[in-house]
């Protein structure tokens, strides 16, 4: 309400915030400053205002806020009323008794009109805290006047009741902080104290209150305190904004598929959860980046073209039921979020009046559309459920702000919402049921045995001091100390810490000297450097804390290695059982032996794989699966060229991809710009068609006609419609670009055609030739046999295959986009190695399709950036013995199931076998220097030998 109320006064007259007043960060300022103005008395408000135009603008939004609020009530108001029925009935009391107030802080004009009243009454007591400073001391000061007492003198700096026993703790960052702070617990815990006279406090909840929950959580320490979750963060308030974010994002994919896995959304209104993970991967195949419209077009195109699959596949007959059962699938899971998708654009079109209670019906409506009603969150845990009525609740009463606003736009109903869901989803645990985890504030009044302070480094405590833009205490001091002063929220904070010392007999204050995130060093705060100066009797500086002195008042914990092998009790079960293993390998003994290694079979498994990854010898670890664990390609078991070359280049991205069937799954917005593989197959399309509906060519001298041109010109066209259809282009100006691009490539291709065909003396025959694929109008599998008598059938697509008119010559083309420097080794071994076998294999398929004819076979750089080049060769028995030599070792490695994997040499950005594998998030970040470890196992020499051996 107080929110809307400063929208509400800023939306009538902005005045000089004009410009930013739709901002939040606005509002949240101007509302802290009306929160100050407020504990201010009415007189003081025009001296303010008269100080410069900027004040007696927010002096005048300051008052247009209290009339829009003044038929709501705030704790200033209801102190006033309090003072004034003391004062009028003080029969009214006799319900209430003695009024006890405990350590109170700067009181507020209302809230010493209630102090008079009750002091008048005699019913009034103060417990006041004194510190010895001054400064801290005043608000309880300002007590005494008003119960005709004196205060005593607070105890000086050097007493020794103030301060206990502190003690200070050094470490190395946040993480170890709190896992220090647990071990110190364990400790105490075994020698009696009760966990619930401990607390662990913070000033700074980022990053300490996830963190010291996380971690308290993780070594089953039980533990309350103020939540740390925001209704923002739990199931209800995540589905609800993040509705709005697919909205907003314009149904982007990523955000729709964000959501969708981060909530239960049900399918239908009261159905069952959507299929989240399958619509993402769905959706991604489909190519979809954003847009409704979007969705919808490239749902049914992806439904007609697994139609047109399927109805090419129940063709065949060596077609498995489950790869139809698998298109069926898809196809039904495709329609199902096709209607989903409309359901969700017509429910986040708003079409209703713009009001507070029909805003506020809509969100509702939402909620129980996609999370459903009561029924549906009977298996949720209780703290969902409670943050869902919180959430709800938040609605209806944003629902009844009318009265302050009778019309609002859709953006300032979202504010209002994220505003409200920025509060605390609820506390953890109950108060005195565990450790006690909170901010130094929290800690006020209570009484601990051991406190613990975390993050006491320079900038916290005491925090930065902040200044407020919009009254600066300047003026706020100019207007005669009226109004409270910024600065005097340090004094709080200093209050604050002080209380929180005093909560407790022992106090352990923590220093991380770093934040590993941030790769940066800390400094002790100045409050810590004060409490050290005490505990040594002499003054302590940064200095002597980061080259710290051994004292009794001073730990180090200079690493977790250190913590675990010293002498502290283990923080958590997972300690424990480190500082085990720890022991046993420090008296000699093998890891591997050791009795928690020997039981739990992961924790074996991790040890033994970092030992075996360490040695010289090529393991199961290392890739090594064992003979006959993996298929080998033989004459029943067809394989492609592409397969054999990932086993060539790395054998382990071969077991990932060609044996595992592990899967890229590409994000289409990811694609800034086409694809290297789909530019290429742009080229081959529009190529394979034009040469299909070109005019027949008389004579291989015979040159291209203009209306050939003209129709490959068409026809690339037509193949980059297609493209940016299925959602291959990334962003429209460059694909503009590459479109031109892939144009000129094309239009440049028939000069480079008519020199080839002329030189090599051959015509156009036969385009997309498949053989051995399980696809309408594929040849047979090509069969090659080994020096040793074993047969193996390779499948593939030969992009061209043209032929003398004599009929005595053919010549195979392969088409490449890329560039031709990677294939310039063809130049001294046909194969490279392995890593090319496609122009001997598409040889020997189109001897066998279109009689067994001498072949010459090429890589065509069908770009005008490579300049046309062909690389290749005749296929004589030369060539064809080098490719029965390696698809020897090939097929040897794979039989033995040896899988090592190899990186390569390192060029300019990456290591050469890396630089297309879309694995290399699986792989060691130093997988270089794990293949030099493992080169020379005896077991791999065949294939060193091919890989890297001497020409
Ligand atoms: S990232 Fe490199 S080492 Fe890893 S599988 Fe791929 S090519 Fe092999």
């Amino acid at each position: 309400m107080r929110a809307e109320a400063v929208r509400a006064a800023l939306a009538a007259e902005p005045g000089i915030f004009a410009t930013v007043c739709e901002h939040t960060s606005t509002e949240r300022s101007l509302e802290a400053t009306f929160r100050e103005l407020r504990r201010a008395p009415d007189g003081s408000l025009d001296l303010v205002a008269a100080q410069n135009p900027r004040a007696a603008d927010v002096v005048r939004l300051y008052r247009d806020f209290r009339r829009r609020t003044a038929s709501y009530y705030d704790e200033e108001d209801l102190a006033f009323a309090a003072a004034g029925t003391v004062a009028a009935a003080p029969l009214a009391l006799r319900d209430i008794g003695h009024v006890v107030l405990f350590l109170p802080r700067r009181l507020s004009p209302g809230e010493s009109a209630l102090v008079d009243a009750l002091a008048g009454e005699g019913r009034f007591s103060a417990i006041v805290g004194l510190s010895g400073e001054d400064d801290i001391d005043a608000p309880a000061r300002q007590i005494a006047p008003r119960l005709a007492v004196q205060v005593a003198p607070g105890p000086d700096e050097e007493t020794t009741e103030r301060h206990g026993d502190s003690r200070i703790v050094l470490v190395t960052d946040a993480e170890e902080e709190v896992r220090t702070v647990l071990r110190l617990i364990s400790e105490r815990s075994a020698a009696g104290t009760r966990l619930h006279r401990i607390a662990v406090l913070y000033r700074a909840a980022q990053p300490y209150a996830l963190l010291a929950q996380e971690q308290f959580r993780a070594a089953r320490i039980p533990f309350n305190g103020p939540g740390v979750r925001t209704l923002a963060q739990t199931v209800t308030g995540r589905t609800l904004l993040g509705l709005f974010r697919v909205r907003e994002s314009g149904f982007r994919r990523s955000v729709l598929a964000d959501w969708l896995c981060g909530a239960p959304v049900l399918e239908e209104r009261d159905g069952t959860p959507a299929p989240a993970q399958r619509w993402d991967l769905l959706s991604r195949s489909a190519g979809i980046v954003r847009g409704a419209e979007q969705w919808r077009d490239r749902l049914a195109r992806y439904v007609s073209s697994l139609r047109s699959e399927r109805e090419n596949l129940e063709e065949r007959e060596d077609v498995s039921e489950g790869r139809l059962r698998h298109i069926d699938s898809e196809i039904g899971h495709a329609e199902r979020l096709a209607h989903f998708i409309d359901g969700l654009a017509a429910d986040l079109a708003y079409s209703g009046p713009p009001t507070w209670p029909s805003f506020a019906a809509w969100a509702r409506g939402l909620i129980e559309r996609y999370l459903g009603g009561e029924g549906h969150r009977r298996d949720w845990p209780e703290e969902e459920i409670e943050a869902h009525r919180s959430v709800m609740a938040g609605l209806e009463a944003l629902g009844e702000l009318a009265a302050l606003r009778p019309q609002i736009d859709e953006p300032t109903f979202r504010r209002a919402l994220e505003r409200d869901l920025e509060a605390s989803a609820g506390r953890v645990g109950r108060f005195g049921e565990g450790v006690f985890i909170g901010r130094l504030a929290d800690a006020r009044g209570c009484e601990f045995d051991t406190a613990f302070v975390l993050g006491m480094s320079e900038g916290l405590l005491p925090p930065r001091g902040q200044d407020d833009p919009l009254i600066p205490d300047r003026e706020r001091l100019e207007s005669g100390e009226e109004v409270p002063l910024r600065t005097a929220r340090l004094d709080e904070e200093r209050r604050d810490y002080l209380a929180a010392l005093a909560s407790a007999g022992e106090r352990i204050l923590l220093f991380p000297r770093a934040d590993l995130r941030g790769q940066r060093g800390k400094m002790p705060a100045p409050w810590l450097l004060q409490e050290a100066s005490r505990l040594e009797g002499k003054p302590v500086y940064s200095s002597d804390l980061l080259n710290p002195p051994a004292r009794p008042w001073l730990a180090v914990v200079p690493s977790f290695q250190s913590a675990i092998d010293g002498g502290l009790e283990p923080g958590s079960p997972q300690e424990y059982d480190l500082r085990s293993i720890l022991c046993w390998r420090l008296a000699g003994h093998h890891l591997l032996d050791h009795h928690l290694t020997r039981t739990d079979v992961a924790l074996h498994s991790g040890l033994e794989a970092d030992i075996e990854r360490q040695s010289e010898r090529f393991t199961r670890w290392d890739g090594s699966i064992g003979p006959g664990r993996a298929a080998v390609p033989s004459a029943e078991r067809p394989v492609s060229a592409s397969a054999l070359q990932n086993w060539s280049t790395c054998p382990f991205r071969y077991l990932l991809g060609n044996v595992l069937r592990v899967a890229e799954t590409e994000r289409p917005e990811d694609t800034l710009t086409i694809s290297a593989a789909d530019r290429g197959t742009v080229i081959h399309r529009a190529l394979e068609r034009f040469l299909r509906d070109a005019p027949a060519l008389g004579s291989p001298t015979e040159s291209w006609s203009d209306e050939a041109r003209a129709l490959l010109h068409r026809t690339g066209d037509e193949c980059c419609d297609e493209a940016e259809a299925e959602g291959l282009t990334g962003s429209p100006l460059l694909w503009r670009l590459e479109r031109a691009r892939i144009l000129r490539d094309l239009d440049g291709f028939l000069a480079a055609d008519e020199e080839m065909r002329a030189e090599l003396g051959v015509l156009p025959l036969d385009v997309e030739v498949s053989f051995g694929l399980a696809e309408q109008g594929s040849k047979q599998a090509a069969l090659v046999e080994l020096e040793d008598g074993r047969l193996i059938a390779l499948r593939g697509k030969i992009d061209r295959v043209d032929r003398a008119p004599d009929g005595s010559r053919l010549v195979v083309i392969d088409y490449k986009s890329g560039s031709s420097n990677p294939y310039r080794e063809l130049r001294k071994d046909p194969v490279k190695r392995g890593q090319l076998l496609q122009l001997p294999l598409y040889a020997v398929a189109a001897g066998s399709a279109y009689g067994d004819l001498p072949a010459g076979a090429y890589y065509w750089f069908a770009t005008e950036q490579q300049s046309y080049e062909r690389v290749g060769y005749p296929v004589d028995d030369e060539v064809m013995a080098r490719f029965r030599e390696v698809l020897a070792v090939i097929l040897d490695g794979i039989g033995a199931g040896l899988f090592p994997s190899r990186p390569g040499q390192w060029r300019f950005d990456n290591f050469e076998s890396c630089r297309f594998c879309p694995y290399g998030v699986m792989c060691a970040r130093q997988r270089d220097r794990v293949w030099e470890r493992k080169r020379n196992a005896p077991e791999l020499a065949a294939y060193v030998q091919m890989a890297e051996g001497d020409d």
